[in-house]
């Protein structure tokens, strides 16, 4: 028998999973495709930062995708019946004098004033002899019970599908015995094999992280930012990452990014710290920096949700909404982010 769904979701990462989101608070129905491999979403950090943390600048709505974000929480909240946001704000470790100077001059202006904090801090246990700056309103989600919650969730209202989508088996507006309204295709990396967007212009930049056993123990849980970010994640091991690497690379992992990692942890972490587990994932990133959302030319219910690059978290959760609105009550994609702009 056919069964109607208002929605299938092909993709198992922040995209899907935000889209779907929107999807439950209007009543849509659903089928969400997610074939188990792990996309870049579930070795991701989680953070959420207003700062490109190089340079002491922020990003594009980088205060309204953060007041969304929190919003958005509270929202999943009342089905999922958890909190997911960690509200432990990100201290960057000065490299020396004048980068501390730096971020004192930017907390006073008006630009960044909200985010940049002018109390330097010194932390115990590490080395921090410039000190260290707050970014305000950063913050973290917790990303194993985020992505626990969302897959039982969605188990119990049937409404998943654990296997690959395989393109072939689309004819018109249906897949096998499901009759679909639109489709939007979520798939990260994966896009490249999706015959309706392979075009679009993602680029993959790999990223590692080490899970790490630290010998002496951080008397705080508070995200620490040097080359990389390190924070607790239960009482035995802290996240340490992640690398960022643009070039082509195998589906494996590259000992010089572990490497590279165990480095720039020592670099602060004056003690002994054991490996338990290094990680990769492909993150979808574009030149422009910006999402890529919209629909296809030839299939109008066919849209795409990709592009969101190092800033899955702020990014897909914002955009999520503009893309629900664009589609079921014709609301303008902003032209930064429509897929049009290819
Ligand atoms: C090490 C690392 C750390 C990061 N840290 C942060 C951070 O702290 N904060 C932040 O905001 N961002 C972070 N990012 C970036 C973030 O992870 C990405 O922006 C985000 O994961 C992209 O989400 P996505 O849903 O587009 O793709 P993905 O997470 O890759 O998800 C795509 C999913 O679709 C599935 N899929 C693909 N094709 C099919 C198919 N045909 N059938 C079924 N399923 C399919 C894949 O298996 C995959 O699970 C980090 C990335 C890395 C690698």
């Amino acid at each position: 028998m056919m069964k109607n769904v208002d929605y299938i979701i092909v993709g198992g990462g922040y995209a899907a999973l935000f889209f779907a989101h929107q999807l439950v608070m209007n009543g849509n129905s659903f089928l969400l495709f997610s074939d188990g491999c792990k996309g870049a979403s579930r070795v991701s950090a989680g953070i959420v930062n207003p700062l490109v943390l190089k340079k002491f600048t922020t990003f594009w709505l980088a205060q309204e995708q953060i007041e969304f974000f929190r919003k958005t929480l509270t929202e999943i909240q009342t089905y999922t019946g958890n909190d997911y946001l960690i509200d432990e704000q990100i201290h960057r470790l000065f490299h020396d004098k004048s980068e501390r100077n730096l971020w004192l001059s930017k907390s006073e202006t008006e630009e960044l004033g909200n985010f940049l904090d002018p109390e330097i801090k010194f932390l115990e246990t590490i080395k921090n002899p410039f000190g260290t700056g707050r970014v305000n309103l950063s913050a973290r989600l917790n990303v194993e019970a985020f992505f626990t919650d969302f897959f039982d969730y969605f188990k119990k209202n049937d409404s998943l599908s654990e296997e690959k989508f395989e393109y072939e088996r689309i004819s018109g507006s249906s897949y096998g015995d499901i009759n679909f309204r639109h489709i939007v295709f979520c798939e990260g990396m994966g896009v490249r094999q999706n015959p309706f967007f392979s075009h679009i212009p993602v680029i993959p930049n790999k990223g590692h992280h080490l899970k790490v056993k630290l010998s002496v123990k951080l008397n705080h849980k508070l995200t620490l930012k040097k080359k990389h970010f390190l924070f607790p994640l239960d009482d035995e091991l802290y996240y340490y990452g992640g690398t960022y690497d643009p070039n082509e690379r195998p589906d494996a992992i590259d000992d010089f990014a572990e490497v590279q990692l165990r480095n720039g942890l020592s670099e602060f972490y004056p003690h002994e710290f054991e490996v338990a587990e290094v990680k990769y994932g492909f993150r979808p990133t574009v030149k422009d920096r910006r999402p890529i959302l919209g629909n296809h030319p030839g299939h109008e219910n066919f849209y795409v949700f990709n592009g969101l690059g190092a800033r899955g978290v702020l990014s897909g959760c914002y955009f999520s909404k503009e893309l629900f609105d664009h589609i079921e009550n014709g609301k303008p994609l902003m032209p930064e982010v429509d897929v049009k702009r290819f």
